[in-house]
Order: structure tokens, then sequence, then C-alpha cells
């Protein structure tokens, strides 16, 4: 399998990690310490693009996370404290948080992809709706909303 590995400074200074395998394998990393990286994301939003294309955006979209990790940690924080508030801090309940931060992490990384190439990035996706991106903008959408908002829905 094609593996392509890279070093990148981020804007708070460490150096980070990629590494793309293949069409679909990414992870992205600092030091030592890996990403956990579901290949669910790029099997889904990167569909039908060209193969540089794919590379492309899947690079900057693992960039992304590694740009993006001081606010993920944030809404570590901030999630933590939402489910302590919720009494949802039990063992049951960690797969959901992982699963709603996790989502949260990969909104922002996406973000960032599309913030970095502007109108470029709808050009790629050749300004139609396209069925993968409704998905993951959805799901994603839906999991940080349980994570911040599900006692507030429980109440009404
Ligand atoms: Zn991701």
């Amino acid at each position: 399998m094609e593996k392509t590995e890279y070093h990148i400074k981020t804007w708070y200074g460490s150096t980070g990690r990629i590494e793309l395998h293949g069409r679909f394998w990414h992870l992205a990393g600092l030091g030592n310490v890996e990403i956990p990286h579901p290949p669910v994301v790029n099997l889904l939003i990167r569909q039908g693009l060209p193969r540089d294309a794919q590379r492309e955006l899947s690079f900057r979209h693992e960039f992304g996370h590694l740009q993006t990790l001081p606010l993920a940690i944030m809404a570590t924080v901030l999630l933590l404290k939402r489910a302590k508030q919720t009494g949802r801090l039990k063992w049951s309940q960690g797969v959901w948080l992982w699963a709603e931060h996790h989502a949260l992490w990969e909104m922002m990384a996406e973000s960032y992809v599309m913030w970095r190439l502007s109108g470029r990035y709808k050009r790629l996706y050749g300004g139609r709706l396209h069925a993968g991106l409704v998905l993951f903008w959805l799901g994603t959408a839906v999991l940080v909303a349980r994570g911040f908002f599900r006692r507030t829905l429980k109440n009404n």
C-alpha cells in the first residue's frame, strides 16, 4: 500500500506527523501520540473525487485535526462538564462521549479544509450536493447536539 509521511508545523509551534496510506486510511499525530481516526470519514466524504484531490483534501483534513487540537481539548473539558451536569459520567456513557467529541473534532477538521480551500472546495465537489458530505454533516451535527443539548432536549 502506498504510504506518504509528512512532518508539518502547527500554529502553536508543535511539529505534527501526517500519514496517508492508500486511498482512505490516514492518521495524524504529535510525537508518538496518534489521533485515532476512523476511515469512515474519508470513505464517506472523498468518494467520487479525483485521486489527487482525495489525497490533498485528506492531508488538509488531518492537518486540520492538528491545527484545531487546542479547540478539541477545550471541547473535551466542556463535554465532560456537560456530562457531569447531566449525570452521564458513567463508563457506559464513555463511548457516546468519545463519539460526540470525535464528531465535533471531525467537523472542526473539515471546516478547516473548507476555510483553507475556500471556493476551490466547492469547485472540487462540483458545486453539487454530495451525498457523503450531507451524511457527514448531518451525522456529526446530531452527535454534537446529543453531547451538548441532551438534557435540554429531554426536559422539553
Ligand atoms: Zn478526521
